[in-house]
């Protein structure tokens, strides 16, 4: 007996040796088996008569074996088994390398299906190693659409495709999806759609099959996250009221909010005045001005009485927002404070930190809004972490501007508002490729930068020179600018493994204007505010994705003053790299976003990795499909949010199969 949860070494066919193999796979339960896909099919269709076979092709003939035998080489000593067979249209030899056992199995005057490549050998055409099948009724190894899996050593095609072919005979799937679904989306039932996919009749049922199986993915996504979204708001959360002296806060900025500065706000704050806990994802791109709606939001909570922490990926980022908003609370009688590994202050009203601030140590009174700046930072278990314990309001933010699909999936489980627009008066960002032998004219511009009272960033892949590509390291690259070619100049140094005050005080100059040009690694890649640095330089510029490009420019034209981002190369090839160019026609980072998605296909856009979520046979590009399944998942769960009348899919959600497909 075995069901879907039966462990593999228990299966006939497997035990324990090939269970180990399999496990390589990550195959270890039936259920696995079965939805282990293939990565291709190869197609073996179609039978081609002897006298048409080409060389060079991999062809498929159904033939009769007129004589076969086995031999030893005298040369290196091979075993090779010669078959002579034919159809009605001629004879071909068909030839093994040590298999001897085949002129057991391969009998005279008996018919197979044979397929493999047509090579030459003594001028005469014959097939090399061909897979041979007897003639059954149901072909699964010739003679059709040949599923090709991934493998791992020890592990054949044959072998495979023969398990899994035997137990999708034995095995029937009960459907899980609700019939209402199954029909408005033409779809076909899940043991078809598995069965299918290993085995298809055709291309177009093998479509139909994927279909069906990535609607799985995406619907069950949706379910998953649209379950937790609504378990969420029958939590209880602490409802606030809006205070009166928030509008003259607003009046006494130094700037007037943008339209969709405002409308994030509004939503924001209709979150805190719903009677259960906000998860909300505050998105814009570089610059758009997301903190200051951060700030005007936990300046709502702290006039309600109730304790904020502000969660920033870095120290340095931490320490900034600090920085910038001390006043901004400290005018209107919030305490403030900042903690750090640096700097163990106690939590106060409002609390700045790094994630350290979420540990058990750290004690909050009635920590009721918490504020999380560049969530895509954070790992997935730090934000599950946060997800389970919590029933504080949540505010997320980040400047990874990633396509609608996208957002609706990894997202899902969050509400989300959309900075659209940049702050107006900020122009365009100038970015050139930089080829080698304009480098000195390049530090020319840097210079007069520099005397008219701007300020440089310099951006290195590394920490230190530690391989031999030539790969600029912030290191030799602070030695070299500051000794050699701006001697004139204050330079200084930041990189992630110098210690937490160094930082601070590298930071600190910098933004007091005390160092002109700062060489740094990609810990300046979020956040960092210097609104009169006006220059990116990026050295190695190809070994950084278009996301973080994108982020490092950022770092620039944060004010009036123009603005350039350089990209610098070790690799001439560079002047071509398509992610490279697109940098330098647009700024607009959900274009960006777009292109990297044409660029590199859905695999790792935007970290989708780092979400969690691995999708294997749904591509997220068809938003109809991801905004209809959360339709459907709507109208289920509202009425029956635990889904006891689905018991199939509650199971079926809860244990996503794995799904391989290379
Ligand atoms: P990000 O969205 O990348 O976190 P910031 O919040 O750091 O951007 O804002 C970038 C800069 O724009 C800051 O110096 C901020 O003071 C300024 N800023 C924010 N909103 C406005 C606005 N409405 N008008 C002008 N400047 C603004
Ligand atoms: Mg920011």
């Amino acid at each position: 007996m075995f069901d879907l949860s039966t462990p593999i070494e228990n299966l006939y066919l497997v035990g324990p040796a090939r269970a180990k193999l399999l496990k390589n796979l990550g195959i270890a339960t039936l259920e696995d088996l079965l939805f282990y896909f293939p990565r291709a099919h190869s197609d073996l269709s179609k039978f081609v008569n002897i006298s048409e076979l080409k060389l060079g092709e991999t062809a498929n003939i159904k033939a009769k074996i007129l004589e076969i035998k086995s031999f030893r080489t005298k040369v290196r000593r091979l075993t090779l088994t010669h078959a002579l067979v034919e159809d009605n249209t001629g004879s071909i030899l068909c030839v093994w390398f040590n298999q001897p056992f085949l002129s057991k199995v391969l009998k005279p005057h008996e018919e197979f299906i044979f397929s493999g490549k047509v090579t030459v050998a003594k001028n005469k055409l014959q097939l090399q190693n061909p897979v041979y099948e007897q003639v059954k009724a149901e072909q699964i190894h010739t003679s059709r659409l040949v599923p090709i899996y991934s493998l791992t050593a020890h592990l054949t095609q044959k072998l495979l495709r023969s398990i899994i072919k035997t137990y999708l005979d034995k095995i029937h799937l009960p459907e899980h999806l609700p019939s209402f679904i199954l029909k408005a989306e033409k779809l076909l039932f899940e043991d078809a759609a598995v069965k299918t996919f290993h085995f298809p009749k055709d291309y177009s049922s093998l479509q139909q099959a994927q279909t069906r199986l990535a609607f799985d993915e995406i619907f069950l996504t949706q379910l998953r996250v649209a379950q937790y979204k609504k378990s969420r708001q029958e939590k209880t959360g602490i409802k606030m009221t809006v205070p009166q002296q928030l509008n003259d806060k607003i009046a006494s900025l130094p700037f007037t909010l943008t339209l969709g500065q405002k409308q994030a706000l509004q939503e924001i704050l209709s979150d805190f005045q719903k009677p259960y806990p906000a998860n909300r994802l505050l998105e814009g791109d570089v610059g758009s001005g997301k903190t200051i709606i951060a700030a005007l939001s936990m300046y709502v909570a702290a006039k309600n009485g109730l304790q904020i922490a502000f969660l920033a990926p870095t120290e340095v980022l931490a320490k900034q927002h600090y920085d910038n908003l001390k006043e901004f609370f400290e005018n209107s009688g919030i305490a403030t404070a900042l903690r750090t590994s640096n700097n163990k202050s106690k939590p106060a009203q409002v609390t700045f930190g790094t994630h350290a601030l979420l540990e058990r140590a750290v004690k909050f009174k009635n920590l009721s809004l918490i504020v999380i700046d560049e969530q895509h930072r954070f790992g997935v278990e730090q934000r599950s972490l946060l997800k389970q314990t919590n029933t504080a309001h949540l505010l997320t933010m980040s400047a990874t501007p990633i396509p609608r699909t996208l957002a609706l999936t990894l997202y899902g489980d969050l509400d989300l508002s959309r900075l659209k627009e940049l702050p107006t008066g900020r122009q365009r960002i100038i970015t050139r490729i930089v080829a080698e032998e304009n480098r000195s004219k390049a530090y020319e511009f840097i210079a007069k930068q520099i005397t008219a009272g701007r300020q440089t960033f310099v951006i290195c892949p590394l920490i230190e020179e530690s391989d031999k590509l030539g790969v600029k390291s912030a290191t030799t690259e602070f030695k070299k600018l500051s000794e050699e070619i701006f001697p004139q100049f204050k330079v200084g140094l930041l990189h992630g493994k110098l210690k937490p005050q160094d930082k601070e005080s590298v930071m600190q100059k910098f933004k007091d204007n005390q160092i002109n040009i700062l060489v740094s690694t990609s810990v300046v890649e979020v956040g960092v505010d210097v609104p009169n640095a006006a220059v990116m330089m990026i050295e190695g510029a190809e070994r950084f994705g278009l996301a973080q490009l994108h982020q490092f420019r950022g770092r620039v034209g944060r004010s009036t003053y123009k603005s350039y981002c350089f990209l610098f190369s070790s690799d001439p090839l560079a002047l071509e790299n398509p992610r490279l160019k697109v940098m330098t026609e647009s700024n607009d980072g959900f274009a960006l976003a777009e292109k990297d998605l044409q660029i590199r296909g859905s695999g790792d856009l935007y970290g989708t990795k780092q979400s969690g979520y691995d999708f294997k046979i749904a591509t997220l590009t068809n938003l109809d499909l991801v905004e209809r399944s959360r339709q459907y998942a709507d109208e289920l769960l509202n009425p029956d949010l635990s889904l006891n009348s689905y018991p199939l899919l509650k199971l079926k959600m809860h244990s996503q199969p794995m799904v391989h497909l290379e």
